[in-house]
């Protein structure tokens, strides 16, 4: 449609999007004045068209004040004698608005911009007046730059002007609403009617309900001209119109019997009567409206509601055929909704009004005005380019006006010339301005309706993804989960591979038995060529059969079995990770609001799996890192480990190899002792090592037997006691320790490493308890000392291998960090468990567990009673 590219309306639905739209429109000024290149994005059309005339007129931007028309009483005098018709027309109409309307003055212009009358809202008054906002100031373009009637006057339409789209320093914080105002017979301008106030008082509506006003002012000039005047023929003029009270041939018999009522009243020259008559018919027309309105309002969903605006307005209006079309957000007709009295007439008649409104220049006229259009013969219309539609001869569009602007327009039409009268086109503008607010009811009831399931579906779907560890691995069960929020039949998941050439079938559901998997055979081409072009577009598309013409955004894609079907990519980002399917085995109505949700359902799913890889991929990164870390490790406790017993063997047997002869007896003993200690060392070390790789390789084998604590822990103390010269080691054992069925080695040798780190890492003076509890599924073995405890941090690491404390590393206490790996993978072939705790009062308490055997070891008793009994019968 026309200027689909300008911000039509004045945005204002609130105080803030008023001045914030006030702002806008001040820098487009200014960008103007400066640079005379249209701001194109933030003025429209008319305004630039008068802005420009302007500048060519040498209009001054700097004025303040408008230049008086007249500068003598005598000369008001005259010009107000001269303009009388107009004045006495004008009058109720005039009264009626300043008592209707707050805060704002109302105004009667000539036709050449010259003020007649001001009324209204004292304050404003006196502010206008300062400006020479009043009788006899002129107020034509030429003279006081782009104002409302000004530009009306010129342009011949409704205008509605905000702030700074007056071309005048002086008017800038006004908002001004002018129409012009028609001799009913010629069509001739003979003024203009117009509400101004302050800019914070602008409403779009006051531009359908001036152009109404003028209307009726028009109407009481009819009235009020000599009957020889009205004699003469009108002459057809643009969208202005005349509401001439002459009959058409084509006028219905209601219409008929309303003019019948009208002119004998006249006839009859009672006035009163003919008053209380058309009182009457208000009365009537106002009770229709409540009904309509009511009937209007009944429904929130959008269709019902445009179908019951088109109805209820042929009702009003008594016609066969009614249309509301409905603005997108880019100002082109996003929808056109049909009201036939006879179904069958729908089609044709939707399809003239689509020829009609291609293109032609009343759209953009209601768009940028919120003007009423009024076109008696569409032949003679000038602002029909598209031509005569077949079968619509008159035309009535009237705006939807909402807070936040036109939204839209009813079309009301005849299939022969009609000369529309004020007392139809009034309350059906009234019909309008209800019509208007019920649609917006219904369509943010219907946004609301689709962001709540848009928001249900999308948790739903999260709640699913969250509940599994790896989504990737359950493609399936989340292709069906989508399947089953969105209500439709089949899915599929194709992703591709990592130089983005080939896609695979990844998992798919609901497909018939039959159908075929293979993606390059013909029955499943056309929808790799569709995901091909998602993979390089990144664009959603969709096929749907019932409403191929409106939401169809690809060629025919076939699934077979499937009907209706929408292909989305899987997008992380910009990245494209595969493509989403989602098809109905039946015809299904599916709707753009679908596609961008099932839009939103890829991207979610896209993200996911990209968190995923990215997950494993840190995974990794942090295994290999680990790995590298116990390499390290290892390296550097091993080369110590290794390298200091290997120098002391080494210097002592250097010594015992030169020195022999200067050695003593005695010293050459020590020197032995202590290449044996260090081999010791180094034994062990090995050992170590080899245990630790037969735990890791699993292949460390146990011993079994069965163990009496008491008596295994008092050998290991005394053993440890003896070796540990000065250590002393405090027991503290439950009753009735059950018996365990271990490797008592193995355990020695835990119990062993425990005892030699507390003995190691515990101040000399300090002795270590060692404390043995029992449950009915484990024992639970505790060594507690008094050293500098774990911080809490290191209390897991220090079980892994070669992890030793740093501050240890610097005392440069020995050790090689694997003594606790070795007694964790011993306690846990043995189904145990092993950690250390803080100790209170100072100090680590290493624990493990050891699980009890259901059965204990037979006594000798029991042993006894068993032969006895397995001898018994053979004895007897
Ligand atoms: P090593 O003692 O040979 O270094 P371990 O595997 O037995 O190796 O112990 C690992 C680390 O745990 C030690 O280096 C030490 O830093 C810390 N550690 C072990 N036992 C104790 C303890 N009882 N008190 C304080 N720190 C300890």
């Amino acid at each position: 449609m026309n200027n689909r590219q300008y911000p039509v309306h004045l945005s204002i639905a609130s105080s803030t999007e008023i001045e914030q739209t006030a702002r806008q429109l001040k820098a487009a000024r200014e960008e103007f004045l400066i640079t005379g290149i249209p701001a194109q994005r933030s003025t429209r059309p008319m305004i630039l068209e008068s802005w420009q005339r302007c500048s060519a007129m040498q209009v001054s931007p700097l004025l303040r004040n408008a230049p008086l028309a007249i500068t003598h009483e005598d000369q008001l005098r005259c010009l107000l004698e001269g303009s009388q018709l107009l004045l006495r027309a004008a009058h109720q109409v005039m009264k009626h608005l300043s008592d209707f309307l707050d805060g704002y003055v109302i105004v009667l212009s000539d036709a050449n911009g010259c003020l007649l009358k001001v009324i209204g809202d004292t304050r404003t008054r006196r502010r206008l007046a300062r400006i020479d906002f009043v009788p006899g100031g002129d107020w034509s373009e030429a003279a006081a730059g782009t104002n409302a009637l000004g530009t009306a006057i010129t342009d011949g339409h409704v205008v509605q002007l905000l702030g700074a789209e007056h071309y005048c320093e002086g008017w800038q914080d006004l908002t001004c609403t002018a129409a012009p105002i028609r001799h009913p017979l010629s069509g001739e301008i003979l003024g203009t009617l117009d509400v101004t106030g302050n800019y914070h008082l602008i409403r779009p509506f006051l531009s359908s309900f001036i152009a109404a006003a003028a209307l009726q002012v028009q109407q009481e000039i009819h009235e009020l001209l000599p009957s020889a005047d009205k004699g003469r023929t009108k002459t057809q003029s643009t969208s202005s119109r005349s509401s001439t009270r002459r009959m058409p041939a084509s006028r219905s018999a209601i219409d008929r019997q309303r003019y019948q009522v009208d002119t004998s009243a006249v006839s009859m020259g009672n006035a009163a009567q003919a008053f209380m008559l058309m009182q009457e018919q208000r009365v009537r027309n106002a009770e229709f409206l409540t009904a309509v309105v009511s009937a209007i309002s009944a429904s929130l969903d959008l269709d019902d509601t445009l179908e019951k605006v088109a109805e209820q307005t042929a009702h009003l209006l008594r016609l066969d055929s009614v249309a509301v079309c409905l603005f997108g957000e880019s100002e082109e007709i996003a929808s056109l909704h049909t009201w036939t009295k006879q179904r069958v007439r729908r089609t044709k008649y939707q399809h003239d009004l689509e020829v009609l409104l291609r293109e032609c220049k009343v759209v953009s006229l209601i768009q940028e005005r919120g003007e009423p259009i009024i076109i008696d013969d569409t032949s003679t219309s000038v602002i029909l380019s598209a031509g005569l539609a077949s079968g619509i001869r008159s035309l009535l569009l009237l705006p939807l006006i909402t807070a936040r602007g036109v939204i839209g327009f009813i079309l009301a039409s005849k299939g022969t010339c009609y000369h529309w009268l004020v007392d139809d086109v009034l309350p059906v503008l009234t019909l309008a301005t209800y019509a208007a607010t019920a649609i917006e009811n219904a369509r943010h009831f219907t946004i609301l309706q689709q962001h709540i399931r848009r928001v249900e579906v999308l948790n739903a779907l999260s709640q699913l993804l969250s509940t599994l560890p790896d989504p990737a691995q359950h493609l399936e069960v989340v292709l069906k989960r989508i399947v089953e929020i969105m209500g439709l039949d089949v899915g599929m998941t194709l992703l591709c591979d990592q130089q983005r050439e080939r896609l695979t079938l990844a998992a798919h559901y609901g497909l018939p038995e039959t159908a075929s998997l293979d993606l390059c055979a013909f029955a499943l081409r056309s929808l790799y060529g569709v995901a091909h072009l998602i993979l390089t577009t990144g664009k959603s598309v969709m096929t749907c059969a019932i409403e191929r013409d409106e939401h169809s955004t690809c060629g025919p894609l076939t699934i077979p079995g499937s009907c209706d079907a929408m292909v989305v990519p899987l997008a992380s980002g910009n990245t494209i990770l595969g493509v989403l399917l989602l098809a109905s085995l039946a015809h299904r109505k599916l709707t753009s609001e679908d596609l961008a949700l099932f839009t939103a359902i890829g991207q979610q799913l896209g993200q996911t799996l990209t968190n995923i890889q990215l997950r494993q991929s840190a995974n990794e990164t942090e295994a290999l890192r680990e790995a590298d870390q116990i390499k390290s490790r290892f390296v550097s406790a091993i080369s110590h480990d290794l390298q200091s017993p290997l120098t002391a063997i080494q210097t002592s047997v250097e010594s015992l190899l030169h020195h022999r002869e200067a050695h003593s007896s005695h010293t050459q003993e020590h020197l032995l002792h202590n290449i044996a200690a260090q081999a010791g060392r180094l034994d062990s070390l090995v050992d170590r090592l080899l245990d630790l790789s037969r735990i890791e390789a699993g292949a460390l084998s146990l011993d079994y037997d069965w163990i009496d604590l008491p008596i295994f822990i008092a050998e290991t103390i005394a053993k440890f006691e003896e070796l540990h010269s000065g250590c002393r080691v405090e027991q503290d054992l439950a009753e009735n320790l059950p018996m365990l069925y271990v490797d008592p080695e193995r355990i020695a040798q835990v119990l062993w490493n425990l005892l030699e780190n507390a003995s190691k890492y515990a101040p000399s003076n300090t002795s270590i308890q060692l404390e043995i509890r029992w449950t009915g599924n484990e024992v639970l073995v505790g060594i507690a000392d008094r050293g500098p405890g774990i911080p809490a941090e290191d209390r897991e690491k220090i079980f892994q291998h070669f992890y030793r404390l740093k501050r240890d590393q610097k005392k440069r206490i020995q050790g090689s960090g694997l003594g606790l790996a070795i007694c964790q993978g011993i306690i846990q072939i043995h189904g145990g468990r092993i950690w250390v705790e803080e100790r209170a009062g100072g100090g680590s308490v290493f624990r493990f567990s050891l699980p009890r055997h259901k059965t204990e070891p037979l006594d000798l008793e029991q042993l006894e009673k068993m032969e006895l009994f397995a001898v018994s019968p053979e004895g007897k």
